[in-house]
């Protein structure tokens, strides 16, 4: 019997000078990156608390605490990496990936697609699975001040146990 399981995710991080801005796995040149205690993937942490969320294993933080010095600066595909590995561990891999990125700046088109990539990489699905959206807050609100970037992600996964 086909098993389904749909998880959402939700995060925030601000912007600070100095950082690398990683987004979707990917790196993008852009002036200021995003603070964290990891690498800071604000598009990779909603996608693994999507992931997470679909098969009840808790959150992100759960996983990685941020008073973790081993996390300090880490690749956040370590921990979509993770979180995929528990999922499969319990008999599902992923069906799809829906992915919004709410951002004043950068532009994220230019990098769209080497964002689906890497997620349909980590994900082990086809690049045709992986959908990455992108808006803006037009002007409202923290992102609309170019503070910081929300991601937003939703994950199907399936199990044919
Ligand atoms: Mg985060």
């Amino acid at each position: 019997m086909t098993a389904f399981r749909v998880g959402q995710g939700l995060d925030v991080h601000r912007f600070r000078a100095g950082r690398t801005l990683r987004l979707g796995g990917v790196t993008i040149d852009a002036e200021v990156g995003l603070d964290g205690h990891s690498d800071a993937d604000v598009a990779l942490h909603a996608v693994t608390d999507a992931v997470l969320g679909a098969i009840g294993a808790g959150d992100i933080g759960d996983h990685f605490p941020p008073t973790d010095d081993r996390w300090r600066d880490a690749d956040s595909r370590l921990f979509l990496q993770h979180a995929v590995g528990l999922a499969r561990d319990k008999g599902f891999s992923t069906a799809s990936c829906d992915l919004t990125i709410v951002a004043e700046r950068p532009r994220i088109a230019p990098h769209r697609e080497r964002m689906r990539r890497s997620l349909a990489a980590i994900l082990g699905v086809d690049e045709n699975a992986v959908s990455v959206k992108a808006t803006t807050c037009e002007g409202l609100g923290f992102v609309g001040r170019g503070e910081g970037v929300a991601a937003l992600a939703v994950v199907l996964l399936v199990s044919d146990e």
